[in-house]
């Protein structure tokens, strides 16, 4: 407030000292008849001092103070004094040089001071004392004289002068409460100012945080929806967004551009033996060093479970073929876990842009083909999708659907071959092999049962062949005893409810358990040998005998039939192929070791009397083979063996 004060004062405070200076100089040498002019000039030099004085004072206000927050009581009161000094300085003037006015000198003299006293009233409205008092103190000592001297004209000035004291009195309160009221107002404003400021402040903080919130969420919407949690690559939905970026770019660029789909080997293993948070850090770790390797975060993903995907730009096969070798390298290195050292592999397929196609869920889908091809057929490799790949998978793909209907559509039957005792010339087995119509097309065992045990419905298919087959078998009408023999693959025995299918079978049909053959492939001993061991026993022991089927071909060594305990050993058709191209010697190793061991041998694929013959001469007791008869329906089978008896005889 008091600063607000000083500072109107002062401002019209260089105006009104240069109008009171030249004020000062008329009333000194603008009545050159008054003869106390040399005391006049001694005045204006103390007047003089003073004006410095002010002078200074001003000075000092608009250098160091004008325009800052400062302490105005000082100021103020320096300003006062000399304000009330000026009024003294000029009151006195009156007083002392009153009785040397002429009338003239003394009207100007009267007229002069009321002006300034005037002009007081609003150029110190700020100071409500000054303001009040500066009239009174310029105007009244010589309106007084006045009224008290001799001459009427005088006494009409003193009036006058008195009058003007009162209206100036009033007119500098009505002053001075407008004056106050204005700094007060500013004050208020001010105020509502900077209240409106703090307000301001806070309302731009809320905003602040609130889109800091936002932007928080926003990330968070972006990773939940974006990244994967565990690995902290992309997910699907952002790799292919991402993808799809890329290619329209390589389309502008006339570029090209891989996609490598990355499928660990052995994961499922780690996971199994050592569980899933330990599984969980080699699925970080191998992120880690796929992230070391790719070109660009965006073009690196976890597909799900143990699959990544990687894209490269401006990438020909070539460069594509050699960055997936590396990455095998680098993913197949050691990875050691809470003391654990882990091994894992990777498969890759790969598929091109523009070769192989141009959008992205179709290259994700190719490189995907070629990977799952190459696992199928050799793992920790990289293949390149080729269009016959895609067929292929096309036919697995309807193969698998056909067979998962297959039962229920009754497009399944089970044909027999027999087996030939070539000592007596009878029929010893017969073995039964599953059939499938799918729309007409008699399609092959030798490619739908892989299909079947790879998408897990071998156990369904098996199953319903060991019901079928012993169903049938029991009707037969043989006058000797012959004996059935099914195939079981691996899955099949691994499953651990082998025998009590085979039971249930066997209960069904009221086929005794003495007349059936089981035949499992040799590839079985790649297995857990212990658990294949003790299925083969569970079956033996209801009185099932065991044959290990296309011997030779796989992972069992002559040294492995030993602990085996087998009933048969079928030896597979390529021996009995190639039985003068160094066949032989398998055939009479298995002969030689079946005489020690008590296990029958049968050769499988026999096609001409010639092989018969010979076979029998090494001493091979039971022989199988188109030479023979292909595999039968049930009611050809005994037409047939009607015939082959009649032959015979
Ligand atoms: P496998 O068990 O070795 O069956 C013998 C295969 O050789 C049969 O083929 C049979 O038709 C064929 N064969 C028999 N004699 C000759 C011959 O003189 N020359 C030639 N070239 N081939 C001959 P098929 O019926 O096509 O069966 C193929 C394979 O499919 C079987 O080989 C067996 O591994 C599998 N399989 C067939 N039926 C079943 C089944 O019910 N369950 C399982 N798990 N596998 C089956
Ligand atoms: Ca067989
Ligand atoms: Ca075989």
């Amino acid at each position: 407030m008091q600063r607000d004060a000083l500072n109107l004062l002062h401002g019209n405070n260089a105006g009104s000292l240069l109008v009171t200076f030249c004020i000062c100089i008329a009333l000194v040498f603008g009545f050159d008849n008054n003869p106390e002019v040399s005391l006049k000039v001694y005045w204006l030099a103390l007047v003089c001092v003073l004006f410095l004085y002010r002078y200074w004072d001003m000075y000092h206000w608009r250098k160091y103070l004008k325009g800052k927050e400062y302490d105005a009581s000082k100021p103020m009161l320096r300003f006062t004094i000399a304000r009330y000094l000026t009024a003294f300085a000029f009151s006195a003037y009156s007083i002392v040089f009153f009785e040397s006015m002429d009338i003239i000198e003394l009207a100007c003299t009267i007229v002069i001071l009321s002006a300034m006293a005037g002009g007081a009233s609003t150029v110190l409205a700020a100071h409500k004392g000054l303001a009040l008092s500066y009239a009174f103190i310029l105007l009244t000592p010589l309106s007084v004289l006045c009224l008290f001297a001799n001459e009427e004209y005088q006494n009409i000035f003193g009036i006058l002068g008195l009058i003007f004291v009162v209206v100036m009195f009033s007119s500098a309160k009505y002053s001075n409460q407008f004056t106050i009221e204005s700094i007060l107002t500013k004050h208020q404003n001010s105020d509502l100012l900077q209240q409106m400021e703090l307000k301001n402040k806070e309302i731009l903080e809320v905003n602040a945080s609130l889109e800091s919130k936002v932007q928080k969420r926003t990330e968070q919407i972006f990773e939940l929806s974006n990244i994967d949690p565990l690995t902290k690559l992309f997910n699907r939905n952002a790799f292919s967004e991402n993808l799809k970026l890329l290619l329209d770019s390589c389309e502008l660029h006339d570029s090209s551009l891989a996609v490598l789909f990355i499928d660990l080997d052995g994961f499922k293993a780690i996971n199994d033996s050592h569980g899933h948070a330990i599984g969980d850090k080699v699925l970080i770790e191998t992120s880690t060093r796929l992230s070391a390797q790719a070109d660009m975060k965006q073009c690196l993903c976890r597909w799900g479970g143990d699959e990544f995907l990687i894209a490269l730009q401006d990438c020909d096969v070539e460069r594509a073929l050699e960055f997936a070798n590396n990455l095998i390298f680098n993913l197949s290195l050691p990875i050691t876990i809470e003391h654990h050292e882990l091994h894992v592999g990777a498969t890759i397929g790969i598929a091109m842009y523009p070769e192989h196609g141009t959008d992205e869920a179709k290259l994700i889908t190719l490189a995907d083909t070629a990977m799952y091809v190459q696992k199928q057929l050799a793992k920790s490799d990289v293949c390149v999708f080729t269009e016959q790949m895609g067929e292929t998978l096309q036919r697995e793909i309807k193969l698998k659907e056909g067979l998962s209907q297959a039962i229920k559509n009754d497009e399944l039957f089970v044909v027999f071959q027999p087996v030939i005792d070539s000592k007596s010339g009878q029929v010893g087995f017969c073995e039964a092999l599953l059939r499938w119509k799918l729309n007409g097309e008699l399609v092959s065992p030798m490619e739908f049962i892989p299909v079947a045990e790879q998408h897990g419905l071998i156990h369904s298919i098996g199953a319903w062949v060991l019901h079928e087959s012993c169903k049938l078998a029991s009707k037969w009408t043989f006058d000797e005893t012959v004996d059935l023999s099914i195939n079981v693959s691996v899955a099949q025995l691994m499953h651990g409810d082998l025998v009590s299918i085979v039971k249930s079978a066997l209960a069904g049909s009221q086929l005794p358990a003495e007349n059936l053959h089981i035949e499992i492939t040799e590839s079985i001993f790649a297995q857990d040998i212990s658990y294949v061991l003790e299925q083969m026993k569970a079956l033996q022991r209801i009185g099932i005998k065991v044959s290990v089927d296309d011997f030779g071909t796989g992972f069992s060594s002559l040294a492995l039939l030993q602990s085996l305990s087998a009933d048969v050993v079928k030896i597979d058709q390529s021996f009995i192929k190639s039985i003068d191209e160094g066949g032989k010697a398998i055939i009479q190793a298995t002969q030689y070791m079946a005489n020690e061991l008590g296990y029958s041998v049968v050769a499988e694929g026999v096609e001409t009397k010639q092989q018969a013959d010979t076979l029998s001469e090494m001493g091979v007791e039971c022989l199988q083979g188109f030479y023979f008869s292909k595999p039968m329906k049930t009611g050809e089978l005994e037409l047939w063996h009607e015939a082959f008896k009649a032959q015979r005889n």
